[in-house]
């Protein structure tokens, strides 16, 4: 699932690649990726004629902006992928849903197999982005607003930075890494944490998330960015996708667990102090639904 670093590459290569060129066509193969009020061939039209100003990135979420003022949200949910710089002749490759032509005849378009995306018209005037917390990567996110959020929290510190009203842009590979690099169990009470522990976790995730931007995001599966290339962060993960793998640090076997639906992987001894069965008694796993 792409997360910050996947988005902001993807939302960089929109911008290079449309900036001041006007919108002559927009074409839904699957207008259900609309999801907002407007619906889908309403968007088609208002798209049409529209001269990209440049992209918006916040949290997971991108606005392709114009210099009406009106702006394309997008979401790449599971699966999505948004491919600029397209020849009009190349075929369309299966799960193509939204087909949008520019002036300088390249085409942009987006790809989502398993469609947990969105494509929704905000028009000039109206807040672009849902109810999202500061984005991750943003001068809002202070370690004094972390620590804010996760007081008098119960739930797993997991499950605190994969919502997105706490922070925006952070999934399960860049919390899993983050939490790694702090040294602190995914299990642990996010209320409970010490302020020198939120601090070097604050530090933690923006170093990960930056690094992950600098190497074009984290390729699986899903993720290519707006050219189609794939991202190099996979070869640097230390704990993500490295389950029973020796820790790079100790080479004790990486662990996981599931922690709020979502599997946590780390290392337990890098990152001590919450195991299950304390976890059991004190109520830790029973509350990340919170
Ligand atoms: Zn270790």
């Amino acid at each position: 699932m792409p997360e910050l670093p996947e988005v902001e590459t993807v939302a960089r290569g929109l911008r290079d690649a449309t900036v001041g060129l006007r919108i002559t066509a927009v074409r839904w193969l699957d207008p259900r990726l609309v999801k907002g009020a407007i619906p889908a061939e309403e968007v088609a039209a208002r798209l049409a004629g529209q001269v990209v100003r440049g992209c918006d990135r916040r949290g997971k979420f991108l606005v392709w902006r114009f210099r009406s003022g009106d702006g394309l949200l997008l979401h790449l949910g599971m699966s999505g992928r948004l491919t600029v710089g397209m020849e009009p002749e190349a075929p369309w490759l299966p799960h193509t849903h939204l087909v949008v032509a520019l002036a300088n005849g390249r085409e942009v378009r987006l790809r989502d197999p398993r469609r947990f995306g969105r494509v929704d018209f905000v028009p000039a005037g109206t807040a672009p982005f849902p109810r999202l917390g500061p984005d991750a990567l943003s001068r809002h996110f202070t370690a004094r607003y972390l620590a804010q959020a996760f007081s008098k929290r119960h739930a797993p510190v997991k499950s605190l930075l994969l919502d997105q009203r706490v922070v925006a842009g952070v999934g399960n590979i860049y919390a899993d890494e983050a939490l790694y690099r702090a040294g602190i169990h995914p299990l642990t009470p996010g209320g409970t944490l010490p302020e020198a522990a939120v601090r070097r976790l604050h530090r933690a995730l923006r170093a990960v998330l930056r690094q992950a931007i600098r190497h074009r995001g984290t390729t699986f599966l899903t993720f290519e960015d707006a050219f189609g290339q794939a991202g190099s962060y996979a070869a640097r993960l230390s704990v993500y996708g490295r389950s029973g793998l020796p820790c790079r640090r100790c080479g004790t076997p990486v662990a996981t667990r599931v922690v709020g639906g979502r599997t946590a992987h780390y290392c337990p001894a890098c990152q001590p102090g919450w195991e299950p069965d304390d976890a059991k008694t004190r109520g830790g796993p029973r509350d990340a639904a919170l």
